[in-house]
């Protein structure tokens, strides 16, 4: 095939390898191993002579039709599945970082990325900075000096804020960083970092390539020659191996990934646009309104807002916890990206750890609400949050 396919086609068609029995869908290969005609082709295999599969520790069949999926969909050259979307970030980063590294990341991670900058580092001589992701000027304050790696999530969870990817992946090229870039939010779909000077993507598949809620998984996708030499052996030989079966379930969710994003962000965009009318509605957070700070960023960067909204209830936690409580449809969850609508309230669940020190440098108030949009009729999910603001009106409004 020499002709150019489109994203939709891809995600259902890339990678795709069939057996000899000529089956429709994908296997999933559920073998932990591969057995050898000879001895002498186990030999030449462990040699690198011939390139077949050997272990699922190393590369399985049904994984490669999902790296290769995710790879053109991506425009990268290499990919590699694990078994987290932690697991995917960890290994991006402890497959090449070394003591004595100075490591760059913006301050606005999900949680446990911001532990593994903040909190595993310093155990092997890896030194860090975070920057407020926002801030050009920071962050060339920050590469100023000799840096390893740089970590950015755009838009950022909860508050979406956003990275100017070109601009900070220069700077950090001049620092001589690697850029890696989180970029579960967006999904391949509404942005492309490697196109936009990052090195290196990561996701959690868990979120919208999955989508439906039944398994975890990570992917990394860079240049062929990081893949092989830096990232292939660390995790042949660390074993963060995603399961065969979670790959299968994974390529059939991707099929239906662009569907789903398309529909969601529809709602998105709707919900918004409703709750910024809402008097219990301090602020909301959505990267293509006007009222983003960063819209324009936002517009030159992503090819559409995403699927999630951020607001700000009046009345602080107990009104934000009254909104919540009293929504029928929408579950309260801290998963995202998901067929089910989900809020969660960031401040007491997924950035309860890093402090109110650093909640207030995120922006994270106590009233702050993240509400993943999923499939429901958007008419049903506008009525539930007007359903539930109304009950949390009386705290909204004492609160004036
Ligand atoms: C969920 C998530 C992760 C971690 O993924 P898991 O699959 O839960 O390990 C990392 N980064 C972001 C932005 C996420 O939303």
């Amino acid at each position: 095939m020499t002709r150019k396919l489109r994203p939709a086609t891809l995600l259902v068609r890339g990678g795709l390898r069939r057996s000899e029995n000529a089956e429709t869908a994908e296997i999933p290969y559920l073998t932990s191993g591969f057995v050898y005609d000879d001895a002498a082709q186990a030999e030449a295999t462990f040699e690198n002579k011939i390139d077949r599969f050997q272990y699922s520790r190393f590369a399985n069949p049904t994984l490669s039709m999902l790296e290769e999926r995710l790879c053109l969909l991506e425009g990268a050259e290499a990919c590699r599945l694990t078994a987290t979307g932690m697991a995917a970030v960890h290994a991006s980063m402890l497959s090449y970082l070394k003591t004595g590294d100075h490591v760059v990341a913006s301050r606005a991670l999900f949680g446990s990325c911001h532990w593994i900058v903040a909190n595993l580092l310093g155990r092997y001589g890896i030194t860090h900075e975070f920057v407020d992701g926002g801030d050009l000027d920071g962050w060339a304050r920050a590469l100023s000096r000799p840096t390893a790696m740089v970590l950015l999530e755009t838009p950022s969870n909860p508050m979406l804020d956003l990275v100017d990817l070109p601009a900070v992946a220069e700077l950090a090229h001049r620092a001589g960083a690697l850029v890696v870039v989180d970029n579960v939010f967006s999904t391949p779909l509404l942005q492309q970092p490697l196109t936009q000077g990052a090195d290196i993507v990561v996701y959690s598949c868990t979120k919208h390539m999955d989508g439906q809620g039944r398994v975890l998984g990570g992917a990394i996708l860079s240049n062929k020659k990081w893949i092989d030499d830096v990232l292939q052996p660390f995790v042949r030989n660390t074993g963060p191996a995603m399961s065969p079966f979670n790959a299968w379930v994974i390529l059939k969710g991707v099929e239906t990934l662009k569907l789903r994003v398309d529909a969601m962000q529809r709602s998105a965009v709707a919900i918004a646009d409703f709750l910024a009318e809402r008097p219990e509605v301090e602020m909301v957070r959505y990267p293509y309104r006007p009222d983003h700070p960063q819209q324009a960023l936002a517009l030159r960067q992503m090819s559409g807002g995403g699927t999630l909204v951020s607001l700000v209830v009046r009345g602080g936690k107990a009104a934000a916890f009254r909104f919540m409580d009293a929504l029928e449809v929408i579950d309260i969850s801290n998963n995202l990206g998901d067929s089910k609508s989900m809020v969660t309230h960031p401040a007491t669940t997924t950035h309860l750890r890093i402090g109110a020190g650093e909640r207030a440098k995120l922006g994270i108030a106590d009233g702050a609400v993240r509400l993943s949009v999923g499939l429901e009729d958007v008419a049903d999910l506008i009525d539930d949050l007007a359903f539930a603001l109304d009950a949390a009106a009386p705290l909204a409004m004492a609160a004036e």
